[in-house]
Order: structure tokens, then C-alpha cells, then sequence
């Protein structure tokens, strides 16, 4: 594990001020709808390739394939589609594992299906044994046919609900076959140049750009790859940097996260982070919410209004930084070796329908994307537990009632009558969390509940239990009300 994150590269993307004249965007815009076109053609390809021979292949032969790019572009633009395809291929690869282990499938059919899964052989036959150790003891077994089915099965069911990426409107990653850039020593108007192949044989465009200092400051080296994107005829450039690890010496064991929106964060030590997050949110939907009416009245799509596209691209940068300064600033205040998160989940009643769907969308995205981005540069392990009743349970003493949520913001246990702000608590629990062995991430709920509740069981024996008029009208506790006996018993007092 510790080896295979070394060879995990840290990149940074940093867009640098461009200035091409129209006739340099018209050409570059020219190369990008080809490409898209032929990035789609190549895509079917591929698949072609995945049916028939279990995987794609970055150096298929497409000479024969019609485009109007050039041979250097067709080859990096089949690169791309296939790290695109491969990206996506192992979102189901996570998918499928998921499934496997919260289904109720005999343990060594399990196994069996991992392995393949494991091996992407879910279309192809490639190994006749399944091989696992465990205890260092290798176990061998014959895959049968059933096993083979039910792993295509599974494979097909979950590429039938997803959709396969799509190439219409992808940006260029270009390679140094046909972009580079370079330093402008001859005059100070620009810092760099950018060339860039058009459908033109030898006839490039060069495009100057500017400088980002903060990436140009950032410890780490330029890769010869390009983004290069037009949107309503305006250039993107971005530049591509492999980032170096940093030096990091954690003082803590571990931290907890309760995500949530007001306030963002709350750790198990206490802090609330972000109070002005569901403010500055419900302002934004307000705003979006008009703008939505307005264009619905005048039949207009919301995804051809340029406000309403620029109302969400303001929410997205929001959020983005609001987590990543947010997490920085978690990090440089404990410096955790280790962050424990629940599987992530938020969204607010007190906004709407839309505004939740794009924090789901986007929020879950931001910090999945900057806790990865933590691990790669401190070496800080993500952890993320089940969030099963996390909000309920009492991180005092355990008990889980609906009703020990007394609002967003208050908790009180029915139980041990503890007071807490309802987030904190929730950080706790997430904390405890990690060490209860039974419960996995993909535990069921009820299964969840059941283990939580004979755990208090066990730990308040007797009268140190909720008073029994409590549990009696918990619905939580009625299986296992006639397992007590009654009056309870206690070794203590009786
Ligand atoms: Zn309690």
C-alpha cells in the first residue's frame, strides 16, 4: 500500500492567461471538434476491443480510421479516450466491489468474485483458478461457470445504469507530439509561447501566454502536457505540473469530521468551521431560484442563460475553496496523522431541491478531491466509516434514540441526559466509529443499529441503563424489550 502510493503522481492543473488573436481561436477550434469527433469514433473502437478481448489498448492500430487529424493527433487523442475509458472502467471495478461485499452472497463466492473483479475478468475468460492468500496460506480454486455469469452479470447491470463517457465535450489534453510550450526570451511582452498543431500540416499556431506565478511557484515540475479547451470562442490554456510531496510531521493520531452545512465541519475536539457557509448558500439559491423562475416563464433552458451558468459556476468556486481552506485549515491546526470522515453525505432542508442536488454534486466531489489531495501530499490516511446513525446515537454513552436530535443544532440524551452541539456529537461517533470492528462501510443500516444496541445492552447492564419507560418507547429497542429481564437486572444494586 505504502509503496503504490510513491508511485501515485501528484498533478497540478493551472490555467495561464492566453492571447490569440480570432483566426489562431477559429483554428484551434477547428482541431477541437474534430477531435471530439474522432475521440467518439475511437471510443467505439475500444469498446469494440473490451468486448471481444477484456480490455482496451492505447496503441490499436487507427491509421484506417477516417479523421481529419493528423496521424500525431489521432495517437493522442486515442491516449486520451483510452485514460478516460480506463478511468471510468475502474469506477465500476469500485462499484461492483461495493455490491459484492454489502450482498448477502456465501463468503467464498465472494471471494471468487473480487478475484475477477479484481482482474477486470468480467467479459473474458483470462485465469481458469481464482488465487488468494490469507495467513499466507495461498488457497486455489477452480472458477465454475455460475461464478462467471453471475461476475458478467453484475458487470452489465451496473454499465447498463451508468452512462459511458461521452467525447462531445471533452477538452484536448495534448502531448508534446503536438503542443509545446516554451519560454519567451525574445521580447518581455509575453513569458511563453505555446505552439500548437492545427488540421494544417506544418502549419501551427503560437499563442503567448502569461505567467501564473502561483503555479510557476509551486514546488514541483512542468509535464509536456497541454489542456486546451475553447468555450464560447474563448482559449483556455492549462499547464500540467507533477507536484513534490511535502515534509510533514503529525502531532495527533487522528481527527474526525462531521460534514455538514451549517456549520461545514465539526471536529471531535470541538471546532465548528464554516458558520457562515448555510448563509452565503441560501443567499445563492434565493438568487438562482429567481433566475430559474424567470427563465421557465420565458421558456428559456437554464443551460443556455449565461447568468444562470455563471450563478452555478460562482456556487462550484465557492464551495471549492470554502473545503480546501477549510481542510488547510484543520490540518495545519492538528496536524493529523490520520482523518477519519464518514461516508459523505450532506445536504440542508432549509434550501432547495436544485441547490442540495448541486452541493451533493459538487461538494462530495471537492472533498473527495482535496482529502485525495492531503493523502498524496502529507501521507495524512483518509478514513471513512459507516454513517449509520451517526447522528443519533449518544457519543457519551451510546444510546441511539430519534429523538436525542433535538434540532440541527442541539442534542440531548434521553439516556444520560448529556448535552452537546449535534455536530460535535456526530464527530465523536464518527470517531468511535472506526474502532468497532463489526461495523463495516458497507453495513447494512439495520444491520448497524442491531450491533449498536446490543453494545449499549451490554455496556449498561442494570441501572445504568435508560430508564425502561425510555427504551420502552423506542422503537429501536422493541426486539429486544422481552430479552431484558424486567425488573432489570443488576448485579450493582440487586
Ligand atoms: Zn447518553
Amino acid at each position: 500500500m505504502k509503496n503504490k502510493q510513491k508511485e501515485n503522481r501528484i498533478i497540478g492543473t493551472y490555467i495561464y492567461p492566453s492571447f490569440a488573436n480570432k483566426n489562431k481561436i477559429y483554428k484551434i477550434k477547428a482541431v477541437l471538434l474534430e477531435y471530439r469527433k474522432t475521440a467518439a469514433a475511437i471510443a467505439k473502437l475500444q469498446w469494440k476491443n473490451f468486448y471481444t478481448k477484456g480490455q482496451f489498448d492505447k496503441n490499436m492500430n487507427i491509421k484506417s480510421l477516417q479523421s481529419r487529424l493528423t496521424e500525431r493527433y489521432k495517437q493522442t487523442c486515442q491516449w486520451q479516450v483510452v485514460s478516460i475509458l480506463e478511468g471510468f472502467i475502474s469506477n465500476i471495478q469500485q462499484e461492483f466491489a461495493k455490491i459484492v461485499f454489502s450482498s448477502n452472497l456465501p463468503e467464498k463466492t465472494k471471494r471468487i468474485l473480487l478475484f475477477l473483479n479484481s482482474r477486470k475478468e468480467w467479459l473474458i475468460k483470462k485465469n481458469k483458478k481464482a488465487v488468494w492468500y490469507e495467513n499466507n496460506e495461498k488457497t486455489e480454486y477452480e472458477i465454475t461457470q455460475e461464478e462467471r455469469l453471475l461476475s458478467k452479470k453484475i458487470f452489465k447491470h451496473i454499465l447498463s445504469k451508468w452512462n459511458k463517457p461521452r467525447f462531445r465535450n471533452i477538452s484536448m489534453m495534448l502531448d508534446s507530439k503536438v503542443a509545446i510550450a516554451e519560454e519567451n526570451r525574445k521580447s518581455k511582452t509575453f513569458d511563453k509561447w505555446i505552439k500548437i498543431s492545427t488540421l494544417e500540416r506544418n502549419k501551427p499556431v503560437f499563442i503567448p501566454l502569461k505567467n501564473n506565478t502561483y503555479a510557476e511557484a509551486v514546488d514541483g515540475e512542468f509535464l509536456n502536457f497541454y489542456q486546451i479547451e475553447v468555450k464560447e470562442n474563448k482559449l483556455t490554456v492549462r499547464l500540467i505540473k507533477e507536484l513534490k510531496k511535502k515534509e510533514y510531521e503529525p502531532m495527533i493520531p487522528e481527527i474526525a469530521i462531521d460534514l455538514g452545512l451549517d456549520p461545514l465541519f465539526a471536529t471531535d475536539k470541538g471546532d465548528l468551521i464554516g458558520k457562515q457557509f448555510l448563509t452565503f448558500l441560501t443567499k445563492m439559491d434565493e438568487k438562482i431560484t429567481r433566475r430559474m423562475a424567470y427563465l421557465q416563464k420565458n421558456g428559456i433552458k437554464p443551460s443556455q442563460d449565461t447568468m444562470y451558468n455563471k450563478m452555478v459556476k460562482n456556487l462550484r468556486e465557492f464551495l471549492k475553496n470554502e473545503i480546501n481552506r477549510f481542510l488547510n485549515h484543520i490540518v495545519e491546526l492538528y496536524r493529523p496523522a490520520r482523518i477519519v470522515v464518514e461516508k459523505l453525505d450532506f445536504r440542508s432542508p432549509e434550501l432547495s431541491k436544485r441547490l442540495n442536488r448541486l452541493i451533493q454534486q459538487f461538494g462530495k466531489r471537492y472533498i473527495t478531491e482535496k482529502l485525495k489531495r492531503l493523502n498524496e501530499l502529507y501521507g495524512i490516511e483518509i478514513v471513512e466509516v459507516n454513517p449509520a446513525y451517526t447522528s443519533q446515537q449518544c457519543s457519551k454513552c451510546g444510546y441511539v434514540d430519534k429523538d436525542n436530535r433535538k434540532s440541527t443544532h442541539e442534542f440531548e440524551c434521553k439516556a444520560c441526559r448529556y448535552k452537546i452541539n449535534a455536530q460535535i456529537n456526530g464527530a465523536r461517533n464518527i470517531l468511535n466509529r472506526r474502532s468497532i470492528e463489526d461495523i463495516k462501510i458497507h453495513t447494512p443500516k439495520k444491520q448497524v443499529l442491531k450491533i449498536l444496541i446490543e453494545q449499549y445492552l451490554e455496556r449498561h447492564k442494570g441501572c445504568n441503563s435508560a430508564p425502561l419507560e425510555v427504551l420502552s418507547s423506542n422503537p429501536y429497542f422493541s426486539e429486544f424489550l422481552d430479552t431484558l429481564p424486567i425488573p432489570l437486572e443488576c448485579d450493582k444494586c440487586l
